[in-house]
């Protein structure tokens, strides 16, 4: 497996949530609690390092997707503030909820194919 296709494999099992070693296993034992060994494979899914990735990778995602869509509605319907704050303060809770563990699974599949653990980072 080439190191370019082996990031593919590794981020795409990760975005479906699945161990990045077997692509079987659920990476996830909780929401976003990696599993200490996975269940398929037996692999240690928490020596790769996420850190602040995940959230960062979310607000990008969710900002950029959503943020226009508020800057429309605010200009073509110019509704109350509070209409505002009650169509898109939940609607950006969720979804932000939601992605957060496919960016944390993108990201530990990503440092799975490129050999990156705990221990690497730190030397
Ligand atoms: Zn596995």
């Amino acid at each position: 497996m080439t190191e370019k296709s082996k990031i593919g494999v590794g981020v795409r099992r990760g975005l479906g949530l699945r161990c990045p070693h077997c692509g079987e296993g659920r990476l996830f034992g909780r929401y976003l609690k990696v599993s200490d060994q996975c269940e398929v494979c037996g692999a240690d899914n928490t020596i790769y390092p996420c850190d602040d990735a995940p959230p960062y990778l979310t607000l990008f995602m969710v900002g950029h997707f959503i943020i226009p869509f508020m800057f429309w509605m605010d200009k073509a319907w110019e509704p109350a503030l509070w209409v505002m704050f009650a169509v898109w303060l939940p609607l950006i809770t969720v979804i932000t909820l939601v992605t957060l563990p496919y960016m944390k699974g993108l990201v530990v599949g990503f440092a799975w194919a490129t050999g990156v653990t705990r221990d690497s980072a730190r030397q």
